[in-house]
């Protein structure tokens, strides 16, 4: 496996829309008559009643990419409540997915099932299958802190541990026995570059992670993330907690680190889907909605829900 640091810096000029979405679409579908609501003065719930009984709407460029992971009619139940009711998709090896919809329609359920987080909560129950690189995650054989290590997750909330940045990069070095100073001065370099925070802490390795910024915790986050050598990272809407500037940094590394690794993300907010995914998923009420290459979804999505909803008329 290459390094991150070796991968070629894109720009994210190729991927933004020329304007925000929202305004895009609204030129685009701009009101011949007066009585159309304009986008949030019409939210209704009513504008979106999704036919259960309909397939996901998957958009064809799905097809000619090769998957990571493989979710098949995948049901989770909290106790008796079902959170999803049976999602079919792909994801797409080396590329950007971000999971969009409003609060409570199981992004991070779905997000968290990947890597088999929700194993920790009581009282959930699963249906259907999830399969990483062709082998189901359920199986009684799956390791699943390996299956952890391969997938790595970066949460809301920054969370470094209580010791040096050094230290908090090369965790899972030392969790693994590794000794050896060389190895781990070279994978806690090479993971900083990584998750783009090398220039910044380069001095002060030994210091605690404490005193960093939100934004600097949050990559140092994605650093450790990265150290582990995952194929898939998994984060939950990770600048949440962020300022803009630190964000658009987040925004950044997030799209520099595709092609590198497989990354899903959870997002409430809808530019920053735009501005570094390459597919976008629209889930509602459990349920995947619409799924395709992020230009098509905020620009031209083919059902009326995913309009409604990446048009802010509703969420
Ligand atoms: P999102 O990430 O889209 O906001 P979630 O996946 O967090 O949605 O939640 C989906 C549904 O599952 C919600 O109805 C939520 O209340 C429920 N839920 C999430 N986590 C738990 C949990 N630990 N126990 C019970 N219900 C949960």
């Amino acid at each position: 496996m290459s390094t991150a640091a070796e991968t070629p810096v894109t720009t994210r000029t190729t991927v933004v829309p020329p304007a925000p979405p929202q305004e895009q679409i609204a030129a685009r579908s701009a009101p011949p008559s007066p009585q159309r609501p304009s986008p949030r003065q019409g939210a209704s719930d009513t504008l979106i009643t999704p036919n259960t009984q309909r397939a996901t709407e998957i958009h064809t460029e799905l097809s000619t990419e090769k998957s990571i992971v493989t979710i098949e009619n995948f049901k989770l139940s909290y106790g008796k409540a079902e959170a999803l009711h049976g999602i079919n998709m792909t994801i797409p090896i080396g590329k950007v997915t971000a999971l969009i919809g409003p609060s409570g329609c199981g992004k991070s359920t779905l997000l968290r099932s990947i890597n088999r987080l929700n194993d920790l909560i009581d009282n959930i129950r699963l249906e259907g299958r999830i399969l990483f690189n062709g082998q189901p995650i359920h199986d009684r054989n799956v390791d699943v802190i390996e299956l952890r290590k391969r997938m790595g997750m970066v949460f809301q909330k920054s969370n470094p541990f209580p010791m040096s940045i050094f230290e908090n990069v090369i965790y899972a070095l030392r969790i693994g026995g590794e000794k050896r100073r060389s190895v781990l001065y070279e994978v806690c370099e090479r993971s900083l570059r990584g998750a783009a925070l090398w220039e910044e802490v380069k001095d002060r390795l030994h210091q605690s992670a404490l005193g960093m910024s939100g934004g600097q915790q949050q990559r140092l986050c994605i650093a450790r993330a990265i150290a582990a050598e995952p194929e898939v990272l998994l984060m939950d809407e990770p600048c949440s907690a962020l300022d803009p500037v630190a964000t658009a940094k987040i925004e950044d590394l997030i799209y520099q680190l595709r092609g590198k690794y497989t990354v899903v993300i959870v997002t409430h907010n809808m530019q920053q889907a735009a501005r570094c995914s390459d597919y976008t998923a629209f889930m509602y009420l459990g349920r995947l909605i619409e799924y395709g290459p992020t230009n098509s979804i905020f620009l031209n999505p083919h059902l009326k829900e995913t309009e409604a909803y990446v048009t802010g008329r509703f969420g």
